[in-house]
């Protein structure tokens, strides 16, 4: 027989798969093994994408696998994997990379397996021993008194009971323990803030509809799935009904995706499914060991678990017999992946649900344009309990000093008084975002990127929020020796001391990318934000991820219209989920609540249907701009940027490309640029936008001619990236 495998290497201008014979002392080699192959010089990690009974090689040329890991991939999430290769221009090894087993590594040793540890329990005779008539020493009655319950690991024994090894094999020399060794599940561990295990509750009318309307896909042929929209608005009760409809699916003996956007800023949902289905559900999320998302990936393979809850990645869970994805908060922009591949959780999802027969559930309060067009929707209008939305004011800046307007600051004194709850978002980390010299006008910037610094007052640091790169903040200025160094503009952290000024005693949580850097900041800012009695948490976007706070009664947005300032095609969509979202985070319990938008110019659109809650006249405005100019999601767009450690290789691969691409413009795509990008990362930077009506005419176009540009040896000095449906 013959394999043709894709081996894991990172090159993209290699072009498999390539054919390897298999031996017959080789068996159960089929599409989705893992093979270990000779490859140039090297040995390296491949998957079996085909298999055929013949090569086009000649023989002398076949050579064999070197050995079978005797693992093997779902067919399922092999084609998956090859997908996302191809639709977002990545590698095959790329895909496939995406849908291995965590740990697997790059040799034919896997970097992590399974945590295998040394168990004891009493045999029958143990047991009868227990009743007293065995001479035992002192040790030995104290383990078996230590295993009267069950099987215990050794090193658990060695602790509690204080029975070491030599204990335990005299036992087991005696036929009075059984010693053997098991498998122990490390277990994640969810962070529980807001977890209030409310159990069953009866459904409000919208949810009892809503999940009707999703049971009737799920039981219509399986072929037919169904993608569907929840548009709730914020406290309308979305969870409760994802939560039903996985119920459902489970009777069913079919399995569930649950998506969430980054789980250390919604802990709650995923706490939520966890308590309702136990270890039914496998938890993956950034913060999981090695181990533990190994076991985790095993438990869903194995069929153990059979939903799966975490952040984008999630999608490629090994849940089989899928019948449902959901897709929780689905305009977050989390679920596009940075790096290559650049895929997009909700596109993907999508995909694998069609493929599987499976129904897709998006839910949002701010759905997107794309889905609003593309799904049916399911409307949930008003919050549980019927509690009206929080009335939302918007207040101009213009011309005014400070970042307070008086509203904001009164409202903001009125919850010192009442020892209340409020949040306040200003999208911008940092104290001030740029510093300049007011004797020479030299404004600090970074030495590898084209931005300017922002300073962090509390490490003293200057600090550029694109490459990571830091300097000690200025007492002087090195051009001139001007002492007197300005600060322009306001971010968290300085808006921090400004309230924690104004509402002391009650206390101030900031939570940004500084605060929750390693992500283990946001649990512990959110979670004491929580339980204590009073506070204000003040931060980033991260503050109006769908957090449910009952107490909370104020929420202020300061310089909502920030966002609006750049061009960008996103920016009014941005601007409306973000000021929407962070009002809904308002007034969810019995007190109400009211929020306050602070904006240079508030009569923008996006804040205006914002203020009103109105998505629908938000979203029908926003398509019909998309329209009329030929933006998503009635073009796609794929972006090629070319990037190089000098200025020119990145113009020269830039200009290939787009040479590339014009013998296709006939055939209907068009071409922007290429535009000089700004310098990042020490990159000189260039960048092509491809527009077309015909999604699959604009990705194979850019495929090719960054298949021609890679393999161009004239053009080695430039790196090419490529991103579909940027955001
Ligand atoms: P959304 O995700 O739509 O913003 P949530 O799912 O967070 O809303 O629900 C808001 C709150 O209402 C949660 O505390 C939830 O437990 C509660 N809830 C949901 N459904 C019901 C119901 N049918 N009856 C009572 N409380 C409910
Ligand atoms: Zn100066
Ligand atoms: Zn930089």
């Amino acid at each position: 027989m013959i394999a043709k495998v894709e081996p894991l290497t990172s090159a993209r201008a290699l072009r498999g798969p390539f054919d390897y014979r298999v031996p017959r002392e080789m068996p159960g080699v089929g599409v989705g093994s893992m093979l270990v192959v000779p490859f140039g010089p090297r040995r390296v990690l491949g998957v079996v994408v085909d298999t055929a009974d013949r090569s086009e090689l000649p023989e002398e040329r076949l050579v064999e696998p070197l050995a079978t890991l005797g693992r093997e991939l779902p067919a399922e999430l092999l084609r998956l994997g090859l997908w996302v290769a191809r639709e977002y221009c990545s590698t095959p090894a790329r895909g496939l990379g995406l849908v291995l087993p965590p740990g697997t590594g790059r040799g034919a040793a896997p970097r992590v397996s399974a945590r295998r540890v040394l168990v004891a329990e009493l045999t029958a005779a143990g047991r009868a021993a227990l009743g007293g008539g065995v001479r035992l020493g002192s040790r030995q009655r104290a383990a078996i008194a230590a295993l009267s319950r069950g099987a215990v690991p050794a090193a658990r024994l060695a602790r509690e009971a204080g029975c070491d090894h030599a204990t335990l094999r005299a036992l087991e020399r005696r036929g009075l323990v059984e010693l053997r060794r098991d498998e122990l599940r490390r277990r994640p561990s969810v962070p529980g803030v807001g977890a209030r295990g409310r159990g069953e509750v009866s459904l409000t009318a919208d949810q009892e509809a809503a999940l009707a309307a999703v049971m009737a896909r799920l039981d219509t042929s399986p072929e037919v799935g169904g993608r569907l929209l929840l548009h709730g608005v914020t406290g309308s009760g979305k969870t409760e009904v994802y939560l039903r409809a996985v119920a459902a699916v489970l009777e069913r003996g079919r399995g569930a995706i649950v998506l969430v956007p980054e789980i250390a800023l919604t802990p709650q949902t995923a706490s939520r499914f966890e308590e309702r289905f136990g270890d039914a559900v496998a938890v993956l999320h950034s913060r999981l060991s090695p181990g533990e998302r190994y076991d985790e990936w095993w438990r869903l393979r194995r069929g153990d678990a059979r939903v799966c809850v975490g952040p984008r990645s999630a999608v490629f869970a090994p849940v089989e017999r899928l019948g449902l994805i959901v897709v929780d908060e689905e305009h977050d922009s989390s679920y596009k992946q940075e790096g290559d591949p650049r895929y997009d959780a909700r596109r993907v999802a999508e995909r694998r649900a069609e493929e599987a027969g499976a129904v897709l559930l998006a839910g949002s309060a701010t759905p997107r344009p794309e889905s609003w067009r593309a799904l049916r929707r399911l409307s949930m209008p008003s919050r549980v309990d019927r509690r009206p939305l929080p009335p939302v004011e918007l207040l101009g800046m213009a011309g005014r000093a400070g970042s307070l307007h008086p509203r904001t600051r009164a409202a903001l004194e009125e919850v010192r008084t009442a020892r209340g709850k409020a949040i306040v978002l200003l999208n911008r980390r940092g104290w001030s975002n740029f510093v300049s010299c007011r004797g020479c006008g030299r404004v600090w910037e970074c030495p590898q990127c084209d931005v300017s610094l922002v300073l962090h007052r509390a490490r003293a640091r200057l600090a550029c929020h694109h490459c990571g790169h830091a300097e000690p903040a200025p007492s002087a200025c090195p051009d001139c020796g001007s002492v007197s160094v300005g600060r322009h503009g306001a971010g968290t952290e300085r808006l921090e001391q400004e309230l924690t000024a104004l509402v002391d005693p009650v206390p101030v949580t900031r939570l940004d990318a500084d605060t929750g850097g390693a992500r283990a900041g946001a649990a512990t800012a959110l979670g004491s934000f929580e339980a204590a009695p009073a506070g204000v948490l003040v931060g980033t976007q991260m503050v109006a991820k769908g957090h449910d706070f009952p107490d909370v009664t104020l929420g202020v947005v300061i310089d909502a219209d920030a966002t609006l300032r750049f061009p960008d095609l996103r920016a009014e969509e941005r601007t409306f989920a973000l000021v929407a979202q962070l009002a809904g985070r308002s007034g969810r319990g019995p007190a109400g609540g009211a929020v306050l938008v602070q904006a240079l110019d508030p009569s923008a659109r996006s804040l205006r249907h914002a203020a009103l809650h109105d998505a629908e006249g938000f979203l029908a405005g926003e398509l019909a701009r998309r329209k009329e100019l030929g933006y998503p999601p009635f073009t796609t767009l794929v972006r090629v940027v070319c990037s190089a450690a000098s200025r020119g290789p990145e113009a020269a691969a830039a200009a290939a490309v787009r040479a590339a691409l014009e013998p296709q413009v006939a055939a209907g795509i068009s071409i922007l640029g290429p535009a000089p990008l700004f310098r990042r990362v020490g990159r000189e930077r260039a960048q092509l936008l491809v527009k077309s009506r015909d999604r699959g005419a604009a990705i194979d176009a850019v495929r090719s001619a960054v298949e021609t540009a890679a393999a161009d040896r004239s053009l080695r000095g430039a790196a090419l990236s490529v991103d579909v449906d940027p955001q």
